[in-house]
């Protein structure tokens, strides 16, 4: 009898440690495809400038820090670059970035990027 339930007390810890080995990877792997924005549906999360496709568009959150020779060229368009934001933006579809095509597509309002194209629909 002490046998027996020695050896299921032994199968019992087995399968807490066979688990615990699972569980920590899967947890781990996860975790970090939540970091890179990866598990998270593209609509709802916040691009970030420098990151996946915020990054190949040159998207930024904060327009003070854009160069000069670029602020030169926005300036050519239908609006002056002071007045050019995502929130009118005709690229901007619910919320987020169309152009964005790899990682988080949610931009700020008054981010912006080279792509900035006029909604004549939008106040702003
Ligand atoms: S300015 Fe337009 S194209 Fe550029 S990031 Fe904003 S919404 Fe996208």
């Amino acid at each position: 009898m002490t046998a027996r339930r020695d050896f299921l007390k032994q199968l019992l810890s087995l399968s807490v440690a066979s688990a615990a080995l699972l569980v920590g990877p899967m947890a781990f792997a996860q975790e970090k495809k939540k970091k890179k924005g990866e598990s998270q549906d593209p609509k709802s999360c916040d691009a970030k400038p420098g990151v996946d496709g915020a990054a190949t568009i040159n998207y930024v959150e904060d327009k003070s820090k854009v160069a000069p020779a670029a602020k030169a060229e926005a300036d050519k368009k239908t609006l002056k670059f002071a007045q050019q934001n995502c929130g009118n933006c005709i690229l901007l579809q619910g919320g987020v970035c169309t152009v964005i095509t790899k990682g988080c597509m949610k931009v700020k309002n008054e981010g912006w990027c080279p792509t900035w194209t006029h909604n004549p629909a939008a106040k702003g």
